[in-house]
């Protein structure tokens, strides 16, 4: 997709920001991508690499980071509640999250930008995906994890060659230091972050 077709912009007061904002630079609020013109069409995928399909809609030039999540089946589970009710078996995807989506487009779009490195604050599913596909794109990574966040799955992002902070205290907490380690870094080298929650944002973020 061509950056003129999308705009990044404040979901609060709708002002313009540039790829590299975190939050709006008059508000303070979160941002989202907002689309223009009618040049988003469906794309024949490329074998092994479902996402593709969706490559007019993402804001990247190419999804350079596709490593085949995405297109995971649907079980029908029965006709219960007065409707067929299917499930997205999400534990197909690389990390066997569905975490792994936005994770592709994530670092495709650092990978554009010439981060060099990347942090993210998580319980858990959302730091292992954010590892692997950092790990792919050559980006240094650091997560910020709970002490008492399953010792697995902490053991398994540093498989991923990540840095590991392990934090006591919420999630608010662990946000509220990865921010903060992200601004400490910004000013020496390109870094940014990934935001592991989307709505309400923490009480301790401004
Ligand atoms: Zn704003």
């Amino acid at each position: 997709m061509r950056s003129m077709d999308y705009q990044i912009r404040c979901t609060r007061c709708g002002r313009k920001q540039e790829e590299t904002a975190f939050r709006c630079s008059r508000c303070n609020s979160i941002l989202e991508v907002k689309y223009y013109g009618s040049r988003q069409t469906l794309h024949k995928a490329e074998k092994n690499k479902p996402m593709t399909r969706y490559s007019g809609f993402l804001p990247v030039k190419t999804l350079s980071l596709d490593l085949g999540e995405g297109g995971t089946a649907l079980k029908k589970v029965g006709n219960d509640y007065g409707c067929e009710l299917y499930l997205k078996v999400e534990t197909a995807n690389p990390t066997k999250t569905f975490k792994d989506r936005g994770s592709a487009v994530e670092m495709t779009k650092a990978v554009e930008l010439g981060v060099k490195s990347v942090c993210c604050a998580s319980t858990g599913n959302m730091g292992l995906s954010v590892a692997y596909y950092a790990k792919h794109a050559g980006i240094k990574c650091t997560i910020f994890i709970s002490r008492s966040a399953n010792k697995k799955k902490i053991e398994k992002i540093r498989r991923q060659g990540a840095r590991i902070v392990k934090v006591d205290g919420d999630f608010n907490r662990l946000w509220s230091l990865q921010r903060s380690s992200r601004r400490r870094r910004a000013r020496s080298s390109a870094a940014i972050t990934i935001l592991g929650r989307r709505g309400k944002k923490p009480s301790d973020s401004r």
